[in-house]
């Protein structure tokens, strides 16, 4: 099965499933998913992370199956695997949000029309949820979202062809969608073809096969076009036909004034393996890069995605993703989806509290298979930081009793089951030494010290889910919260 085949598949298959569930359930644990393979009767269903893999196989198993089954009854059991690769959304995956809309729309383009345009061409749907409105940019950067809005104002007369180039998850996919986007809420009659450049590569391929005629068929179908966004076409690299094709068409399109929109992850002058009438073709318009943007529009767009994802972040967790997610926009994505799921899961019943504090942010930050970087130390930074006095005031917030109560004499058995408390976490979060940690405590002895670090130890050995560990749980993240706050 091919990749094209398999994300057919599963939207198909997603398209079942949608009815079936929640709405919220649905997009927060469908999203980003993929078909991996199909072999035999087994299907392999790829997830972005283990939270989702976990809920899927425990909670949607049923559905899922059910939905499966239905458009391919040979499936007799799925199989659930994490591919980390699929955390920024991307190439493979689909937006569960978009499936119904999109392809009632195009049915209805195509039955208007008259024209199937997408049984010869294989063409991808549009992605509606890549829009101007949500691409965002910082004031020094908006000369490629300009370009791009000018195309889609005046398709054929402002920039043609319009060349967008950068680096992997920057947003060339975003804007080459927003363009087609833009122009059929506008111009519903246009037709508009989204492709990339190895889909164009298959169409010649299958066009050649089938003889003159066929080929005839692409290009007529070819010239039916207004608006032509072809995505990386750096794959064109060193294939003589189809570029001979390709050319072919941009000159015929050029020239009736339709609007050409290409990207590519470098400029049309360090393509490898292309024509150099091609080259000059595609240097003949506008080219505009996107590129990584600095911080302040970095928090920017993590502010719009945490909006997105209908989750609340400080201003602190968003510096702090900001700071250390260089890598790409889809990092920067793939950092609040992984923040969301881990709040979604903590609010279902049985399941542990989960906030968005630094250093369970690092940690994900940290844990990330995507390429995002993050000093190591920031954790332990803000951990070493901590004094056994954060410590002795978190508890004492806690129990709502005063400090000097837990480093006094007082032997009530409250205050010192507080006191022993206090002492544990300065044991276990800071490794001080007993005698230290009596020094803090009103100058106690090394061995009273030990003796009420023990009975918590012993304790919460007895008990690993009790009140006492939620307890010690609850009065660390308070410490930590404390701390940066
Ligand atoms: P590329 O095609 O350059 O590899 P994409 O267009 O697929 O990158 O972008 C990766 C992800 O980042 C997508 O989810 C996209 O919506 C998001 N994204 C990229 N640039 C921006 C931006 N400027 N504002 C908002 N989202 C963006
Ligand atoms: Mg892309």
């Amino acid at each position: 099965m091919t990749i094209e085949e398999q994300k057919e598949l599963w939207k198909q298959i997603l398209t079942k499933l949608e009815p079936m569930m929640r709405s919220s359930d649905f997009r927060t644990w469908l999203k980003n998913t993929a078909i991996l393979v199909l072999e035999h009767d087994t299907l392999t269903v790829g997830c972005p992370s283990e939270i989702v893999r976990t809920q899927l196989a425990a909670k949607h198993h049923d559905l899922i199956i059910k939905a499966a089954k239905k458009l391919n009854p040979e499936i007799a059991h799925i199989d659930y695997k994490v591919d980390i690769s699929l955390a920024g959304g991307g190439e493979r995956t689909i937006s569960p949000g978009s499936i119904i809309g999109t392809i009632k729309r195009t049915m209805r383009r195509e039955q208007v029309e008259g024209v199937k345009v997408s049984e010869i061409l294989s063409t991808r749907v549009l992605n509606p949820d890549y829009t101007f409105d949500n691409f965002i940019v910082g004031a020094e950067d908006r000369l490629a979202l300009a370009a791009a809005q000018a195309v889609a104002d005046k398709p054929g007369r402002a920039y043609n062809p319009l060349f967008v180039y950068g680096g992997v998850g920057l947003g060339k996919t975003h804007l080459l969608q927003a363009i087609g986007n833009s122009i059929l809420k506008k111009q519903k009659d246009k037709i508009v073809i989204y492709t990339t450049s190895e889909k164009f590569t298959n169409d010649v391929i299958g066009a050649i096969r089938g003889g003159i005629k066929k080929i005839e068929q692409l290009r007529n179908h070819y010239r039916k076009i207004d608006v032509l966004i072809v995505d990386d076409v750096q794959f064109f690299g060193n294939k003589k036909q189809t570029q001979e094709e390709f050319f072919h068409t941009f000159n015929v399109l050029r020239e009736a004034d339709k609007q050409i929109v290409l990207a590519a992850d470098r400029p049309p002058r360090e393509l490898i393996g292309i024509d150099e009438r091609l080259i000059s073709r595609f240097q003949s318009g506008m080219i505009v890069d996107v590129y990584m943007p600095p911080f302040e529009t970095r928090v920017a767009i993590l502010q719009k995605f945490a909006a997105d994802e209908n989750i609340a972040l400080s201003g602190e967790i968003l510096d702090l993703i900001a700071n250390n997610v260089k890598s790409s926009i889809r990092d920067l994505r793939g950092a609040i989806t992984q923040i969301a799921a881990h709040i979604m899961l903590s609010t279902q019943p049985g399941n542990e509290e989960w906030l968005p504090t630094k250093s369970n942010v690092i940690d994900i930050l940290i844990k990330n298979g995507t390429k995002i970087t993050v000093s190591k130390s920031a954790s332990s930074e803000l951990t070493e930081s901590l004094r056994i006095d954060d410590f002795i005031h978190a508890t004492a917030g806690y129990f709502q009793i005063d400090i000097k109560e837990i480093i006094g004499e007082s032997r009530k058995k409250e205050l010192a089951n507080a006191r022993a408390i206090a002492m544990w976490l300065a044991r276990h979060e800071l490794k001080y030494g007993f005698e230290k940690i009596g020094h803090a405590f009103g100058n106690r002895n090394h061995a009273t010290v030990m003796h009420a670090i023990r009975k918590i130890d012993e304790e919460t050995e007895r008990e690993p889910n009790g009140s006492l560990a939620e307890q010690l749980k609850a009065i660390k993240r308070n410490t930590l919260e404390e701390k940066q706050a």
